[in-house]
């Protein structure tokens, strides 16, 4: 059994709110988008509830204090509540992105230089128009992360999503994650070499509050030296020891197979180098190891260059696109150059693979998670990333509702966060309210009307939602 996450969400609200407050106290909180009080009580009637688990029909939900109070109308709803009328709309839970990166761009620009609290807010925003209500940073934070990470939690809703992340993350000397292509510049990312550096970089990233171990282990094609087994085995075990989870950034199925020998949690990207063994399934199956297939980051390599009129069909895709994006999508020389060459079509081999793989782990019973890698380059597009992904899973043999359950619920449990990815009694009121049934056709969860995290409505119509804007509006300084 995996060690929970030494910071999970399970102090009650409230109390936490008061504990941020007290260490924060000559910050005022920016005010939120639709200000309630203390006491504020919302019906939210007439629509369709998938909570998560299943399809319920159509429900109420009783919101209070940011949390669901009850589900249903078995009881008497309480008298002088707000009421919600979403009649002929359908609720989901806020989507959970299990690998996704934050303050990693500008423009079409990408690298560690980025990383400020205005871009990483930028990017929260971004995520919660489009319903993604929680985003794990799975590595390539700067140094604000900390102080980020606890300003936007005091904040809760109105710094966009509500975030957790891997801090720095742990990569390989001179080899993952690559500090020239990446622009890792000033390389904040620790790179030990040996088991007792690996045991100490462990510790100080639990000492300063990282949420989840993120390890890199890749030789990047035989290109680089990937991270030395007795590395990775010393710092699953101190990261286990002080109650962390470990993810790692993987390419092949050999470094897999031994991460997950090693009693590594989270397998953070697809196998896509060949199809995955039984051993692996049954290993991954017998350990509860989570496996998180990230099926859009290669497909984002040609997707937009092969067709690029989906800007005009994909009002979703349009509202996630910052104007030097559009134009550079928009662009035949930067779209013949992506075609053109061995890359593309490494890309769409890997992502052939990578649906097989999922599709043979999936019905081998080994517990999926959900993330894009979005944001850690300008083509893995923030927001419409995830509604792709939920599509590409369904190409892997997953029904709808089996990838909303993974999204929400499961995506959740991977990361040992309880208090919400199902709308129940007692969990966050965070969920997304859609126009046209995602069940029927998965891409329905783009037509999002509205977002509502915990407790508020936040964002929405998405169509309204202006990159642009967002990017420009520069949030107050720490
Ligand atoms: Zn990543």
């Amino acid at each position: 059994m995996p060690p929970r996450l030494a910071r999970a969400a399970c102090a009650p609200f409230a109390l936490a709110a008061l504990a941020a407050l007290s260490a924060c106290a000559d910050r005022a909180p920016e005010p939120s988008p639709a200000p309630s009080t203390a006491t504020d009580v919302v019906i939210i009637e007439g629509a369709r509830v998938f909570d998560g688990e299943r399809d319920l029909g159509v429900m109420p939900l009783v919101v209070r204090d940011g949390r669901i109070e009850a589900v249903g109308g078995d009881g008497p709803l309480p008298a002088g509540a707000r009421r919600v009328d979403y009649a002929g709309r359908y609720i989901v839970p806020g989507l959970v992105s299990d690998h996704a990166h934050l303050g990693n761009t500008e423009g079409v620009e990408h690298g560690g230089r980025y990383y400020t609290r205005d871009h990483v807010v930028r990017d929260l925003r971004q995520f919660q128009a489009f319903g993604v209500t929680t985003v794990t940073s799975l590595g390539m934070n700067g140094e604000a992360f900390y102080d980020i990470r606890a300003e936007v939690h005091e904040a809760d809703p109105a710094l966009g999503a509500w975030m957790l992340g891997a801090g720095p993350g742990i990569g390989a000397p001179g080899g993952a994650p690559p500090a020239q292509a990446m622009g890792l510049a000033e390389d904040a990312v620790p790179r030990p070499a040996d088991a007792a550096a690996a045991r100490e970089t462990v510790r100080e990233q639990a000492r300063r509050g990282v949420d989840i171990v993120k390890l890199w282990v890749d030789d990047l094609g035989g290109r680089a030296p990937p991270m030395a087994p007795e590395v990775y085995r010393a710092a699953i075990e101190e990261a286990h020891a002080r109650g962390l989870r470990v993810a790692a950034h993987i390419h092949d199925l050999g470094p897999a197979a031994d991460l997950v020998a090693g009693g590594v949690d989270v397998i953070a990207h697809g196998v896509r180098d060949r199809p995955v063994d039984a051993a692996l399934v049954e290993a991954m199956r017998t350990r509860g190891t989570w496996y998180v297939p990230t099926l859009q980051i290669d497909e984002a390599n040609y997707l937009y260059a092969e067709r690029p009129q989906l800007v005009e069909e994909e009002p979703a895709l349009r509202a996630a696109l910052q104007a030097p994006l559009r134009a550079r999508f928009a662009d035949p020389a930067w779209r013949r150059q992506q075609l053109d060459g061995e890359a593309a079509a490494k890309s769409r081999a890997a992502v052939r693979t990578n649906l097989d793989n999922l599709r043979t782990l999936h019905e081998g019973g080994v517990r999926i998670g959900f993330g894009t890698d979005a944001g850690a380059l300008p083509h893995r597009v923030i927001g419409f990333a995830e509604h792709r992904e939920l599509e590409l899973m369904t190409q892997a043999g997953f029904t709808p509702d089996q990838a909303l359950r993974t999204a929400t619920r499961d995506a959740a449990e991977l990361l040992g966060l309880d208090d919400r990815g199902l709308l129940a009694p007692g969990r966050r009121a965070d969920f997304v309210v859609l126009d046209a049934d995602p069940l029927q056709d998965i891409r329905n969860t783009r037509r999002i009307r509205a977002v509502w995290q915990a407790g508020r409505e936040v964002a929405g119509p998405l169509q309204d939602f202006d990159p642009d804007r967002n990017a420009a509006a520069a949030p107050r300084p720490l």
